[in-house]
C-alpha cells in the first residue's frame, strides 16, 4: 500500500461524505462510485458515475484507486467479486456475504452463542400457521435482503395477517421474527484494523420511531458495567470470527432477565453507522476516521470519550443556520428534503449529562429533529 493510498468508496451518500472527510487530514484523497450525480460526497471526492453493472467503469474506478470499501452493505455481489480481483476490498466477502442477508446474519450470530429474535425462513414450503407457532405473535415480516430504515418490514398479528403480506412480498425470500420485548436498543460500533488490534466505543443508545433511527446517546444512559463488558466480548469474537477489517455496527435490543440486563443481537451493519456519527464531535478519534485507518492499512486508535454526546437526525426537514444554538454542530448532507429522508444531523457533546440535556432540549422543536 502507498504511504497515502487513493482510497475507493463504493457508494456516495453521507456516510462516504463523511468517510471522505475523515481521510483528508490523514494524507488519503477518496473517489466514490455512485450512479446518483447529485451524490453528497461528490463534493469531497472524484465522482465516477455510473451503474454497478458497468464493468467498463468498474474497471476504471479499480484502476483509479490504492483500495475499496462500501457505505452501504447492499453493493451487488459481482460488482464486489470483480473489484475485489483487481483491488483489495475491506470488510472482506465474507462478512458482506453474511450482513447482506437477515437470516444468515441470524444463523451466524446463533451458531457463535448469541441470543437473536426467534426467526424462521419463509420458504414456500412452510405454512402461515406453522411459522406462527414457530417465532409466536406478535411478529416482524422482513425481507431477507435490501431492507434499510424500516423497509421491507411488516408488523403480524396473525396467520392470516401473514398470508396476507407473503402475498405482497412475492417474489422476494422472508423471514419472519418474533417481537423481542425490549426496553432499549443499543449498537456496539468496534473496529479491527490489518494487525488484529480492535477498539470499541462505548454502548450507543438509540431511540426508533418508525423503524427509523432518530436519536443516538453514547455512552447509552441504560447501560451497566456488564453490559459493555457483554457488549466487548461480543464485538471482538464477531470481528475476529470474520476476521473482519473496518468499523463494524452491531444492532442489539436490551431486554430485562433475571440475570440483569442482556443483548439480543438484532442486526449487523458491515461500515459506519448512523449511531456513530456522534462520534465525529465526541470523541478523539472518529468511526470515519477509524474506518479509513484500518482498510488503508493504518493502525486503529482508541477512541477517548470527550464528554455525553447526543446525536439528532435530521429526517425530512433542517433548520436555517441561525435557528441552530451555540454549541451545537449541525452537518448538513446537501440532499433535497422529502418525508423520511435523512437530510443532516445535529450533534451536542457536554462535559456532563445535565448540561448535555439542556442543549438537546433546546434543538428538540427545530425541524427535522421530531423524536
Ligand atoms: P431493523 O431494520 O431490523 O433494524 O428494524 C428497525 C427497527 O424495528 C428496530 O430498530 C426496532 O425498533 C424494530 N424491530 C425490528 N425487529 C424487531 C423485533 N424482532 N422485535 C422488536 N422490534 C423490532
Amino acid at each position: 500500500m502507498p504511504t497515502q493510498p487513493i482510497l475507493g468508496i463504493l457508494g456516495g451518500g453521507q456516510l462516504a461524505q463523511m468517510l471522505a472527510l475523515a481521510a483528508i487530514p490523514l494524507g488519503i484523497s477518496c473517489h466514490i462510485y455512485e450512479p446518483d450525480p447529485h451524490a453528497p460526497a461528490r463534493l469531497c471526492a472524484v465522482h465516477h458515475c455510473a451503474t454497478y453493472d458497468d464493468f467498463t467503469a468498474l474497471q476504471a474506478f479499480a484502476d483509479a484507486v490504492d483500495v475499496i470499501t462500501y457505505e452501504f452493505e447492499n453493493v451487488p455481489v459481482a460488482c464486489v467479486a470483480f473489484l475485489a480481483a483487481r483491488k483489495p476490498v475491506a470488510p472482506g466477502a465474507m462478512a458482506l456475504r453474511i450482513c447482506q442477508d437477515r437470516l444468515l446474519e441470524k444463523e451466524f450470530a446463533t451458531q457463535l452463542g448469541y441470543a437473536t429474535a426467534p426467526f424462521i425462513a419463509l420458504s414456500d414450503a412452510l405454512s402461515s400457521a406453522d411459522a406462527v407457532a414457530a417465532v409466536g405473535l406478535p411478529a416482524i415480516l422482513k425481507t431477507r435482503r435490501m431492507g434499510y430504515d424500516g423497509k421491507g418490514q411488516q408488523t403480524i398479528h396473525s396467520t392470516a395477517e401473514l398470508d396476507a403480506a407473503r402475498a405482497h412480498y412475492i417474489g422476494h425470500e422472508l423471514i419472519l421474527e418474533g417481537y423481542v420485548p425490549f426496553t432499549y436498543e443499543v449498537s456496539i460500533i468496534a473496529a479491527r484494523d490489518q494487525f488484529g488490534t480492535i477498539i470499541r466505543y462505548p454502548l450507543v443508545q438509540n431511540m426508533h420511531r418508525d423503524g427509523i433511527l432518530r436519536r443516538s446517546t453514547a455512552p447509552a444512559p441504560c447501560s451497566t458495567a456488564a453490559l459493555e463488558a457483554n457488549a466487548h466480548l461480543m464485538s471482538s469474537r464477531i470481528l475476529s470470527a470474520f476476521a473482519y477489517v473496518g468499523i463494524l455496527t452491531i444492532e442489539c435490543f436490551v431486554i430485562d432477565t433475571p440475570h440483569g440486563p442482556t443483548l439480543v443481537i438484532n442486526e449487523f451493519a458491515p461500515r459506519v453507522h448512523n449511531s456513530g456519527h456522534w462520534s465525529i464531535e465526541g470523541s478523539s478519534t472518529s468511526q470515519f476516521e477509524n474506518h479509513v485507518r484500518a482498510v488503508t492499512g493504518l493502525a486503529v486508535r482508541e477512541p477517548i470519550m470527550r464528554g455525553v454526546a447526543v446525536m439528532l437526525n435530521l429526517i425530512g426537514n433542517e433548520p436555517e443556520d441561525s435557528a441552530v444554538p451555540a454549541g451545537v454542530a449541525i452537518h448538513r448532507y446537501h440532499k433535497t428534503p422529502r418525508p423520511g429522508r435523512k437530510v443532516g444531523h445535529l450533534t451536542v457533546v457536554a462535559p456532563h449529562n445535565s448540561d448535555c440535556s439542556v442543549l438537546v432540549e433546546a434543538c428538540t422543536n427545530l425541524p427535522g429533529t421530531y423524536v
